[in-house]
């Protein structure tokens, strides 16, 4: 992590999970190239270069407790109001309703039956 911010043209999310890297436009919640829409969170978004009207990807966001980028694969992010990352899910896991813990304790028993 060492001086990002002077190389403002060449803008890198990379996932501080699982190092998922790709290029964005733009982190925010309200892309400039999409006037009429307001995400639910500060994110890193990249045109969606398939899309004729103008979509959009959502790469990820950073975490809401730790500030560290995570990516919005399940494995390393969850949305519940805010972004967190799973590590500061799995620590503050009795702060979020039943429904986040049970889907937490499922994947952990997926994980461990690989
Ligand atoms: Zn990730
Ligand atoms: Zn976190």
């Amino acid at each position: 992590m060492e001086d990002s911010k002077s190389k403002e043209e060449e803008k890198e999310f990379v996932c501080s999970k699982c190092n998922f890297k790709a290029k964005y436009n733009y982190h925010g919640a309200k892309p400039p190239f999409l006037k009429s829409l307001i995400l639910l969170e500060e994110a890193y978004v990249m045109k969606d270069p398939f899309s004729t009207d103008g979509g959009l990807i959502t790469l990820g966001a950073e975490c809401s407790l730790c500030n560290k980028p995570v990516c919005i694969a399940a494995d390393c992010s969850l949305f519940f109001t805010k972004r967190f990352c799973l590590g500061c899910v799995t620590d503050h896991l009795e702060e979020f309703p039943k429904e986040i813990r049970q889907e937490i304790c499922r994947r952990d028993k997926e994980k461990k039956q690989v």
